[in-house]
């Protein structure tokens, strides 16, 4: 089984506004509807969508969960979330109006998540992922939730032999490096958070992903927007250059390219198919306007256009 687990879980309320958006003016909405936050429930859209099993956990506010609940079923996805009480899952606004110039995103910062409710997550994941299962951790952190506690929960996930694929940033993705994880998908300023330093060429980039692979984590996937990847895995780094798309909105790709390389590890895909796919499903994520809308029928006219080159030693 594969089990996504996304601590602080949104939903988003998009607002198209009519014209643009401007101060002491009534704005009016053209349109508005709900959407899936990210992000680890966004791996989850593209693997039911691609019609592997999965389980979205984590934690809810009881007050609104049937709303988020209800978009992630309408997608196909079965949830086994923990609910806290008196809480409101957060909402996201996202606005968008028609100056062309991309989205505003006002957050709230989500519900303080107390000790019990922590528990049982902790328990519900030691005694459900076992050896051959993967635990897709992505997203930030809650508040009340520190980065001791954060690790206790990867551990309990890891415990019976669970893989670790974690898309996360700062002092979280640091401190998760000491478990060995089997996988981390950080982008390019939080894999340069990660080092410490500014990497400027694909061989110091590979340099410092190989550090990490001797350490014992079994594929290091560096995104770099529309520049594509660098994907390590065993002795080797490769450069990733993705099909040329026109980018409406690359908010999503990550999740999207996580969503396709747990898809290639479920499938157990050859590395070089498993990187074309999970390249050629994030691109056609960039071609459209919702943060967790892409295409396996566009990705499969993509994929060919992926290249791939290993990097020198
Ligand atoms: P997010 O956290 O918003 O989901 P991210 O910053 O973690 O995204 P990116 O590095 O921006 O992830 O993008 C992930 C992958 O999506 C890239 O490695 C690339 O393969 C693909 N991608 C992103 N933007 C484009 C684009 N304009 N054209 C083609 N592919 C793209
Ligand atoms: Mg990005
Ligand atoms: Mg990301």
């Amino acid at each position: 089984m594969i089990y996504t687990v996304t601590l602080n879980t949104a939903i988003d309320r998009v607002i198209y506004i009519d014209g643009i958006l401007s101060r002491k003016k009534n704005n009016k909405v053209k349109r508005t509807f709900y959407d899936i936050g990210g992000k680890a429930t966004h791996v989850s859209v593209v693997l039911s969508r691609l019609r592997i099993p999965n389980i979205a956990t984590g934690f809810v506010g009881e007050k609104n969960k049937e709303k988020l609940m209800q978009l992630l079923e309408e997608k196909g996805v079965a949830c086994d979330f923990i609910a806290q009480a008196g809480c409101p899952t957060r909402e996201t606004l996202v606005i968008l109006d028609d100056a062309g110039e991309g989205s505003f995103m006002i957050t709230e910062k989500g519900f303080s998540v107390h000790g019990d409710t922590l528990e049982k997550l902790r328990r519900k994941l030691s005694e459900k992922v076992t050896e051959g299962d993967f635990a897709v951790f992505a997203g930030s952190l809650p508040p009340g939730l520190d980065g001791d506690q954060y690790r206790e929960l990867l551990q309990a996930a890891a415990e019976k032999g669970g893989k670790l694929i974690l898309d996360t940033t700062g002092a979280q993705l640091r401190s998760a490096i000491r478990l060995k994880p089997y996988a981390i998908k950080p982008n390019e300023d939080e894999f340069q958070e990660l080092v410490g330093k500014r990497l400027n060429t694909p061989d110091e980039y590979a340099s410092e992903i190989k550090k990490l692979l001797q350490a014992g984590i079994e594929y290091v996937i560096v995104t770099l927007g529309k520049k594509g990847s660098l994907v390590g895995h065993g002795d080797e780094v490769y450069r990733v250059l993705p099909p040329k798309v026109k980018e409406v909105n690359d908010t999503g790709c990550g999740d999207v390219f996580v969503g396709g390389f747990v898809a290639g590890l479920h499938q157990r895909f050859p590395l070089e198919k498993m990187i074309r796919f999970a390249t050629a499903l994030s691109a056609s994520k960039a071609e459209q306007p919702e943060s967790s809308a892409f295409s396996p029928e566009r990705a499969e006219q993509l994929e060919g256009e992926v290249v791939i080159r290993r990097l020198p030693a």
